[in-house]
């Protein structure tokens, strides 16, 4: 138990309504421990609520608003802070891995900077709660070029995948997942997607039967696994692009056929990391936090378990030793 902070000078108290577990809960609960090493830390940064009281120099008429938290406290003085790039920040904070987040039934927000707002009353809070996730995987369609009428094949069918389609449909392309797990391929479909399990069909014949011989446009690499990258660089068309957004296990080794392709054919490799938080061109967070409140973006559905606050340690252990198959696990706090 801890008690409930207090706000001061412009520092936001938010009641946690919905906070998911991301895949880099687990090791951090687990293995690795905290980034900095501060004990004890509330952990969970993908979170939104109702901001319930503010600190003498906020705005009061922020309470009562809903909305979600932009997790990462960047230092403001760096090369990448300077030029609006937060996800770069070369020494920032970070609710819920190097101070405190949303694994609770209050925290405590910097500032109104990190707050964004729902204007949707009954958006329920484990979608704001899906808000980072849903961020990451617009982030990764925006850096792929992804736009109108155009082929995309998404690699990995877990949340950011799912999303990462849905995004990429809703920017008007064409979408194929691929997944080699056959329970998240049929959890996938139920859900609205073309998958292919890659483990039972050949992917890149598959690809390419569904476009004319030519390759996708552009190739989302969600799984991290060099074989994936392997198969992203034969799928892909000619000066194609491929996201490189899976966080890597192991050293990547790719076949020298592959090597070779991405000379021949002038593919783009490009990195994604976190999202886009700056106003100009357009911040990210918001804008998937609009098409919430619109409807237009789906998410909830993608929540296959669901925690209290006391429940959450028995969730998190049953993930990591994989006696749960999850797509999304929430920390939803019982109403009270
Ligand atoms: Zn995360
Ligand atoms: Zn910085």
């Amino acid at each position: 138990m801890v008690p409930i902070p207090r706000p001061v000078g412009e520092q936001l108290l938010l009641r946690v309504e919905g906070c998911g577990v991301c895949g880099s809960d687990i090791p951090r609960i687990f293995e690795l421990g905290t980034s900095r090493q501060r004990y004890p830390l509330i952990i969970g940064h993908e979170f939104g609520g109702t901001i319930v009281e503010v600190g003498e120099g906020a705005d009061q008429s922020l309470v009562g608003k809903r909305g979600a938290v932009f997790p990462c406290i960047p230092c403001g003085t760096c090369d990448s802070c300077l030029s609006a790039n937060y996800a770069m920040c070369e020494d920032y904070d970070y609710l819920g891995s190097r101070s405190d987040g949303g694994f609770a039934e209050y925290c405590l927000v910097p500032s109104a900077w990190h707050f964004v707002e729902s204007k949707n009353p009954s958006l329920p809070g484990e979608a704001l709660g899906m808000t980072e996730p849903c961020t990451v995987a617009q982030h990764a369609i925006r850096e792929g070029g992804v736009t109108a009428g155009m082929t995309v094949l998404v690699m990995g069918a877990g949340p950011i995948g799912i999303m990462s389609a849905r995004w990429a449909q809703l920017f008007g392309a064409s979408v194929v997942l691929s997944e080699i797990v056959e329970e998240k391929c049929e959890f996938a479909r139920a859900h609205g997607c073309d998958v292919v399990n890659s483990s039972q069909i050949d992917l890149i014949e598959r690809v390419h039967e569904l476009t004319n011989g030519k390759g996708v446009d552009v190739v989302i690499e969600g799984t991290g696994a060099g074989a994936a990258l392997g198969q992203a660089i034969e799928c892909v068309r000619t000066f194609g692009t491929i996201v490189m957004m899976g966080n890597p296990a192991n050293d990547t080794t790719i076949k020298l056929m592959q090597h070779s392709q991405v000379l021949r054919k002038e593919l783009k490799l490009q990195g994604t990391w976190n999202s886009h938080y700056a106003d100009a061109p357009i911040n990210e967070w918001r804008y998937t936090v609009r098409m919430l409140d619109e409807g237009k973006m789906k998410v909830t559905d993608l929540i296959t378990h669901r925690s209290s606050l006391d429940d959450l340690p028995a969730l998190c252990e049953g993930i990591n030793d994989r006696s749960i198959l999850i797509c999304k696990a929430m920390y939803v706090p019982e109403e009270k």
